[in-house]
């Protein structure tokens, strides 16, 4: 190899990325190392990454203590099979979880992401009805939806360019308005007439993140939920953006009043440290599993079930998390979030202003139509980039969401940037 090469062109010529095109949005930069919110480029760069490296980041990078623990587990046990036999890392954060989740929550079911932690989900509460005799086969998700990129979480994921080609391998789902004053009359309605059918509803609770960090109030929301329970619709709660602290509470769960049958996390489960998905359930859905009779079994395993290190680093996290130092992080950052909003509200640029603990969304104005094709996307991509800073809009919205550990300065310095750029861009 000649040792002229960099990393970004040996990337090139042997890797495909995932929402990229290389014409159009050139070779990806090369990342050597990362401290805190900083990531550094192999061309001396450096870039802070407000958006926590795609919502999974919590603590910072390469955070020593989660080193640290990862190093020690590696020299115990790097990984074993999780069926038939079990370790002390997976109980532990199994124990951990169900202490902090709502306390209807028993059981946690372990896999490798997000999409797996709902797909898992999804056959949880469809195989609960088949393996207690009940015909419920319709399945309702929410409008603008998203909740991962295998077949069955884009078969309940808004239908859009994302999913176009394969349509007609998706399955049937009915979707609903987001509940607000306005739509909760008419979606009880809907799913009234449809009750008995009915066997789950899938939501990603108060903020839609892939739809533009979207964001819908608690009340409406625990109303629909109440209702669902009313009517015997079991509820998964995809938890898997929301959870450990985006959204100022541990969980988005935290704020409503109606606890969900299921829950799915990942993200920022092992604090942006290494993949591992969570689905849990409450004793009634696992208790339908529980047989004599093997047919009744949840088969679904993946090799990496329950890998010990992803484990312990989530263990690591949630360490760091729960201390009062990172609490007091995530309501600075909340406060400060709010104070820059409404500092911005009414440029000619702002066309709206969203925020929920550590998220800060804002609308671009634009005369294209507000979605993932808006061309002010690159542009605004590009200059956060060109000053240090990675955002990554959905469209014509810019997000901001740091790690906790984030400072002031480099706060004032976003903030700054955001300024500058509603100046020059659009
Ligand atoms: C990212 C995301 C997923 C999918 O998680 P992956 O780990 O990317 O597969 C599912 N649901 C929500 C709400 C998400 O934001």
């Amino acid at each position: 190899m000649n040792h002229e090469t960099t990393l970004s062109q040996r990337d090139v010529a042997a890797v495909w990325h995932p929402y990229s095109q290389l014409p159009i949005d050139g070779p990806p930069i090369a990342i050597v190392e990362g401290k805190g919110v900083y990531l550094y480029a192999e061309d001396g760069r450096s870039y802070i990454d407000a958006i926590s490296s795609w919502w999974v980041n919590l603590h910072g990078h390469a955070h020593p203590y989660i080193a640290e623990q990862l190093y020690k587990q590696l020299h115990k046990l790097e990984h074993v099979i999780f069926a038939g036999f079990t370790h002390s890392p997976a109980i532990a954060l199994a124990e951990r979880l169900l202490s902090i989740l709502p306390d209807n929550q028993r059981k946690i079911f372990y896999s490798d992401n997000g999409s797996t932690a709902v797909e898992i989900a999804l056959k949880m509460c469809l195989q609960y009805w088949h393996n207690t005799g009940q015909c419920k086969k319709k399945i309702i998700a929410l409008k603008d939806a998203y909740h991962g990129d295998t077949f069955g979480t884009m078969s309940v994921s808004a239908r859009s360019n994302w999913t176009k080609p394969f349509e007609n391998y998706l399955f049937e789902v009915i979707f609903l308005e987001v509940p607000n004053e306005l739509s909760l009359k008419t979606i009880k309605e809907k799913l009234y007439a449809i009750r008995q059918e009915v066997a789950c509803f899938i939501y990603e609770p108060l903020v839609q993140g892939s739809a533009g960090m979207k964001m819908y109030e608690a009340s409406h929301l625990s109303e629909l939920l109440c209702f669902c329970k009313e009517l015997g619709i079991l509820l998964i709660q995809d938890e898997v953006f929301t959870g450990f602290g985006r959204t100022g509470k541990l969980f988005a769960a935290d704020y409503l009043h109606t606890q969900p049958d299921i829950m799915c996390l990942s993200k920022g489960l092992t604090g942006g440290t290494l993949p591992l998905g969570v689905t849990s359930c409450t004793e009634p859905i696992y208790h339908a599993f529980l047989s004599n009779d093997r047919t009744k079994t949840l088969f679904h395993g993946h090799s990496y079930t329950a890998n010990p290190l992803a484990c312990v680093a989530a263990l690591a996290s949630l360490d760091l998390l729960l201390k009062e130092e990172t609490r007091l992080c995530i309501q600075r950052i909340t406060t400060r979030h709010i104070d820059f909003a409404r500092s911005i509200r009414g440029h000619r640029n702002v066309q709206t202003t969203r925020f929920l603990g550590t998220i800060l969304a804002i609308e671009w104005r634009s005369d294209d139509v507000t979605n993932y094709f808006n061309p002010l996307r690159d542009q605004l991509y590009d200059y956060f980039l060109q000053k240090g800073i990675l955002m990554r809009p959905l469209g014509n919205v810019i997000y901001l969401l740091p790690p906790y550990c984030i400072k002031d300065e480099e706060l004032d310095y976003i903030y700054a940037t955001i300024r500058l750029a509603l100046e020059e861009v659009g």
